[in-house]
């Protein structure tokens, strides 16, 4: 594990400052849930460790002109504790409740969640569905990026977290018209990642029973975290039904990639992926007021 100073700083600028200093062997430190191990393992090295859990201004949830702005420290009990949150974006409310156990609540932020990478990280899957943008600052430049073009490969973020800092996450409040769901399936006893997870947002016409947008996030079904674009694309091409629903678990049958692993096998993965989308979407159209997804839900 092996690293020989650790720096507690108090603002973005001193976090920069000493990040600079290391020159690509310092390294931020946020909760250290993921990374504590990851030194010991020796997949990831700093000779300065780098903590910004004490800056406040990485710390904030709040809303400004339907906006919900999110600091990157904010820990997964703050964020599934928040009523912010709980009213604007209840998808991301019920993806952090269910990280680990509470003591990873507790420390764990979401800055952590996104930068470490993993395909079915939990608040992740929630911000993909959410449309959620980053803002990454450097001593070179800043910039904001889609949350879902931050990932590289699994456990590899476009964050270099020896150069770069994620500060924010921002996006829209969901409004009156819209609902979201939040799925995960996992070991009944694991304070683990899950064995499948899946958000959902969308907002729903009422007049011409339709769903008029809609964001579907799965993980681990590819080798990051995944957004099912052809099976929204069915979803939102005619008035829905049981026939068309049909179509969109077939759709999401076929474009989930999922692959075996210590946690679960590939079969029973790509077939979970109809049962969980089901149950997600049904949640979600019943939160935006479709009576339909209630019956269907009960019926099944
Ligand atoms: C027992 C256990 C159970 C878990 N269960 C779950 C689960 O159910 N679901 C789930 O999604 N995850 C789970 N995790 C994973 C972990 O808790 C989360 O990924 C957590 O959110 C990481 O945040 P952190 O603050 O601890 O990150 P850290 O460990 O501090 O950092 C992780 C990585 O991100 C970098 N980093 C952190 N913050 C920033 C920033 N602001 N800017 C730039 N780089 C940054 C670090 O350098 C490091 O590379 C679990 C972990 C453990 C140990």
């Amino acid at each position: 594990m092996a690293w020989q100073d650790y720096v507690r700083v108090t603002s973005v600028e001193e976090a920069l400052q000493q990040l600079d200093t290391f020159d690509g062997e310092g390294r931020i430190i946020a909760g250290g849930t993921d990374l504590i191990l990851q030194l010991r393992s020796g997949e990831k090295k700093a000779r300065c460790l780098i903590d910004i859990s004490c800056v406040e201004s990485l710390c904030h949830i709040r809303e400004k002109e339907g906006r919900i702005l999110i600091g990157a420290c904010a820990t997964h009990s703050e964020i599934s504790l928040s009523p912010i949150i709980a009213a604007k974006a209840p998808v991301l409310s019920e993806a952090c409740s269910q990280v680990g156990s509470p003591q990873i609540r507790n420390i764990g932020t979401v800055g952590g969640n996104i930068v470490n990478a993993q395909p079915a990280a939990d608040s992740v899957i929630a911000l993909m569905a959410l449309d959620a943008v980053c803002q990454i600052e450097s001593s070179g430049d800043d910039k904001v990026r889609p949350i879902n073009q931050l990932f590289l490969g699994p456990g590899v973020s476009d964050v270099d977290s020896t150069r770069e800092i994620l500060t924010e996450i921002a996006f829209d409040a969901l409004g009156p018209s819209e609902g979201s769901a939040f799925y995960r399936l996992a070991r009944r006893k694991g304070a683990t990642l899950p064995t499948l997870n899946c958000a959902v947002c969308l907002s729903w016409n009422r007049e011409k029973r339709r769903i008029e947008r809609i964001r579907i996030a799965m993980g681990p079904v590819g080798p990051v975290p995944t957004r099912l674009y052809e099976t929204e694309k069915v979803l939102t091409s005619d008035t829905f039904s049981d026939s068309l629903m049909d179509e969109a678990l077939m759709t999401a049958y076929r474009e989930a990639n999922p692959r075996s692993s210590l946690r679960s096998g590939k079969e029973y993965r790509q077939e979970m992926t109809k049962v969980i989308l089901r149950r997600a979407l049904l949640r979600a159209l019943r939160s935006a007021g479709c009576e339909n997804g209630e019956s269907q839900e009960k019926d099944h």
